[in-house]
């Protein structure tokens, strides 16, 4: 009996060592052919950038006055505003009459997670002509390449490194930190790699987090910070030197250890107004996990999920969803306090001055592109925050955190002609941005009508095994990363 069973044991054993070979030889080829896994679609829209455009009798929304220069006309040369003017300015430039419709800068979403190219298209549709993504994978860097080669046509895309997260709490999607020089080299090599910036988490151990902060200044890589808690006694400690701050649930967890405490607060945010970072609150990504906890399938049936790529619906599904949808009564109330609770801190946080940034979290539990966007943005007016400032938060807060307000964030001469134009006033009421009459992206005009296309383009992302590839290509190349340190 005894040997039977040592040698059940055995066999089991070595099925388990042979679906490892197998499982290891499959992430090896799909690393080793992302070329044809990551082949791209073909139904994407193509970029038909004019060289001269001149889009006259246009509202323009200042965003850092807060006011609108009525009348103007915008001239736009190689994808660049050129000069505006009250003036028509002459000289056989191809027109465009837009009657009084407004134009506002394009939106740009600081927290997004990005799994499939046609994400950035949806982006596009709903005026949000930027992302900042916030979980990088290598395939990231590609489609930001094939963007800046004009190969398709899409929102413009910021890529953070991986998650950099301690041993104790990181999964198979974020990289492990294990000592101080371990970090440095890991700083340096997202930065050789291209990546635009860090994404830090908080449970690093304390000498990690100090080389990782150490070594990103010392060679000025950006970082994005989760959690407004630091892993050493000072919680404020490296603060002046991050992008942004992610996620004001985590300040709700930390410093108010999820207490409902306006003291504890108030505590808080006089601290942290000594330094004034950029927080990004993602209101929206909580208001979703509550939804999907108080009204279930309901709520799902509501979202256009066609629009997400197959094999991150299933991973989202399966790691998040399904734990919200079975959330009990209890568990549901309390995530609706947590929200408004939520929206009190982001308007504490505005009041007292903190420059905020727009950012959804869209891509995280079946939450769409483009759309997501917005709603942070109305549950930034349901908190009690002006129209004017979510503006601003959207565009020239968003270029001035990635230090590109020369590029970025206003209808400004010099800077890209990325607009979102629309019937009514958005200063009046952020929602009039909802469903644009026009986006403009880099000078290429794209009307109502092929708004309307591009989400149709939208509807088709790519297939479940894309993605499955896109995920294993991250996890080979950082397991390789790790074995060449
Ligand atoms: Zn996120």
């Amino acid at each position: 009996m005894i040997f039977q069973s040592e040698s059940r044991k055995g066999i089991r054993r070595a099925a388990l060592i042979t679906v490892m070979l197998v499982l290891f030889m499959f992430l090896l080829l799909a690393a080793s052919i992302p070329a044809s896994v990551m082949v791209k679609p073909a139904s994407l829209p193509t970029v038909e950038v004019p060289e001269a455009l001149l889009v006259t009798n246009a509202n323009v929304v200042d965003v850092r006055a807060g006011t609108i220069l009525p009348g103007r006309h915008i001239l736009v040369e190689q994808g660049k505003v050129s000069r505006i003017s009250e003036d028509h300015p002459g000289g056989g430039v191809p027109e465009i009459d837009i009657n009084g419709a407004f134009v506002a800068p394009g939106l740009v979403d600081m927290h997004v997670h990005v799994h499939d190219r046609k994400d950035l298209v949806t982006n596009l549709a709903y005026g949000v002509t930027a992302v900042r993504n916030l979980r990088g994978f290598p395939a990231h860097l590609r489609w930001r390449q094939e963007l800046r080669d004009h190969d398709w046509l899409g929102a413009t895309l910021f890529v953070s490194s991986p998650v950099l997260d301690g041993p104790k709490y990181a999964h198979a999607l974020q990289q492990v930190v294990n000592n101080p020089d371990h970090a440095r080299f890991l700083v340096n090599h997202y930065q050789q790699s291209g990546y635009d910036l860090l994404k830090v988490y908080g449970y690093l151990a304390p000498d990690v987090y100090e080389a990782v902060m150490d070594q990103a200044s010392l060679i000025g890589m950006p970082v994005a910070k989760h959690g407004p808690y630091s892993p050493t006694e000072e919680p404020f400690k490296w603060l002046e030197t991050v992008q942004s701050l992610e996620h004001v649930e985590d300040i709700l967890q930390e410093p108010l250890n999820r207490q409902f405490d306006t003291d504890a607060l108030r505590d808080y945010v006089e601290e942290i107004r000594k330094i004034r970072p950029y927080i990004t609150p993602t209101l929206a990504t909580f208001d979703h996990l509550t939804q999907l906890s108080t009204d279930k399938q309901a709520f799902v049936d509501r979202i256009p999920l066609q629009q997400l790529n197959p094999f991150f619906k299933w991973l989202y599904g399966m790691a998040s969803v399904e734990r919200w949808l079975q959330a009990g009564s209890e568990h549901a109330e309390r995530n609706t306090q947590e929200l408004d609770f939520l929206k009190h801190i982001a308007r504490s946080l505005s009041d007292n001055g903190i420059p905020l940034l727009i950012g959804s979290d869209a891509g995280t539990m079946y939450m769409t592109a483009g759309i997501s966007t917005h709603i942070e943005m109305q549950l930034m007016q349901d908190a009690g925050i002006s129209d004017e400032k979510i503006i601003r938060y959207a565009t020239l807060n968003a270029a001035r955190a990635m230090q590109l307000d020369h590029e970025y964030g206003a209808v400004e001469p010099g800077r890209w002609a990325d607009f979102i134009i629309t019937a009514e006033n958005p200063l009046d009421n952020i929602r009039n941005l909802q469903k644009p009459l026009s986006v403009v992206k880099r000078g290429q005009f794209i009307d109502r009508k092929s708004l309307d296309e591009l989400l149709e383009l939208a509807d088709n992302p790519a297939g479940f095994y894309i993605g499955m590839g896109i995920l294993l290509e991250d996890i080979v190349t950082r397991w390789w990363t790790d074995l060449v340190a």
